[in-house]
């Protein structure tokens, strides 16, 4: 471009301090502008440095701070019911197993889930992807795992596809069909058989979901389960991600990470050799302190050794009916800061660019740079370290979705 030859923009946003989030760190860009074509980053820096621009709408963003829209990674949102109920009797003194015993739990979800149409399921998921837009996410993952047969979880990814259609916001599906054993199983090796032989092939060849995962957890199935599982997903070019070492040490994480997983989440009891593992093959650490805040937990997943190998760290809602009734992320950035010691930064980069890694979207979202997707939101706070600080409240200026505002 030569200086007589206008840089031509659909928008341009200025007045606003910018934590872009290149590389994780904050990488500030103060009194900046970002300018914006067909919904991407066409320029950005500091305003003075701006070149001769001809912008079709020009928006103040009054001083503000600016970071990447938030990235929520790893999130249930899609049930029916929901089990507030089961909550308040275990308050009121009913044990777990009683609860069990009436069909409690994940059953009950699973129940529901089947039995609800796609509008209401749609519905209901509605409300809570609300309340995670308000608080400025941008992109959100959406898990299947309550249908456990093939109609109720392509009905589950069904809604999770027609969300994303509806709402301004990106949606990845993520087909969690190993999340537990269906009522009508009682062999854990015959339904995965059934998940490798029927399930997976039609989420393949349908194309309604970005990435297989799998529950791998004493409760759930085992090392050798889901490797046989995630194989067949590998060999229907499916990336997988893993719910693993949450309860206990079973090995999940560095079987996994042989697959190249794009993610490990929970992992709590992971180990050096697990870390090394995830370390050697690019797999993002996914912390899920809400989950560990409702179980109560006290192992926390070791944020020294992750750090120590640089193995990416994300932070996600895990927004389920049962474990982790979590409806604003920034709260969990928070809970990372307070619970697992992670600092304001490491925990932004844990909403934004890490999350884009653990969702294999990292090279066009999760950091403020030229050619990225214009996703971002104008917080009203003096610094971005406010995003973790404040629990929970209302700080979203303006919430900016490939390149609108919304
Ligand atoms: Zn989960």
């Amino acid at each position: 471009m030569t200086n007589d030859t206008p840089m031509k923009l659909d928008s341009l946003w200025r007045n606003a301090h910018v934590a872009t989030m290149v590389n994780g760190r904050y990488s500030v860009i103060e009194n900046a502008a970002i300018g914006v074509v067909g919904g991407c980053i066409a320029w950005i820096g500091e305003a003075h440095d701006l070149p001769a621009y001809e912008a079709q709408a020009e928006h103040d963003l009054g001083g503000g701070w600016v970071t990447p829209g938030l990235i929520d990674c790893h999130t249930h949102l899609v049930f029916g019911g929901n089990r507030a109920g089961e909550f308040e009797q275990r308050l009121n003194g009913v044990s777990y197993q009683e609860i069990a015993k009436q069909g409690g739990g994940i059953a009950s979800s699973v129940k529901a889930t089947r039995d609800a149409s796609e509008v209401e399921l749609i519905a209901s998921a509605s409300r809570r992807l609300k309340s995670l837009i308000a608080d400025g996410v941008t992109t959100v993952e959406i898990k299947s795992g309550y249908g456990l047969s093939l109609d109720s979880e392509l009905k589950m990814l069904s809604v999770a596809t027609e969300l994303g259609k509806q709402f301004p916001v990106t949606v990845k599906r993520t087909c969690l069909a190993a999340h537990a054993m269906p009522p009508e199983y009682d062999d854990k090796d015959a339904y995965i058989d059934y998940l490798c032989e029927t399930v997976l092939p039609k989420v393949a060849e349908l194309g309604v979901a970005d990435a297989v995962d799998a529950f791998c957890e004493g409760i759930a199935f085992s090392t050798e389960q889901v490797a046989r599982y995630f194989k067949t997903a590998e060999s229907l070019g499916l990336p997988v991600k893993i719910h693993a070492e949450q309860l206990s040490s079973l090995g999940g994480t560095s079987m996994a990470s042989s697959f190249k997983a794009l993610s490990a989440d929970h992992i709590e009891f992971i180990e050096e050799s697990d870390v090394k593992a995830m370390a050697d093959s690019g797999t993002v650490a996914v912390l899920l302190p809400g989950a560990f805040f409702t179980l109560k937990e006290t192992q926390r997943p070791p944020i020294a050794l992750l750090r120590q190998y640089g193995v990416p760290m994300a932070i996600a809602t895990d927004a389920n009916p049962g474990t982790s009734p979590a409806l604003s992320l920034r709260l969990m950035m928070n809970m990372a800061c307070t619970l697992f010691a992670l600092t304001p930064e490491e925990s932004l980069a844990g909403a934004t660019i890490h999350a884009a890694k653990a969702l294999g979207m990292e090279e066009s979202h999760g950091s403020l740079e030229v050619g990225k997707v214009a996703d971002f939101v104008c917080w009203d706070v003096e610094s971005p370290g406010e995003l973790s600080y404040w629990l929970g409240g209302n700080l979203v200026k303006n919430r900016i979705y490939e390149g609108k505002s919304s």
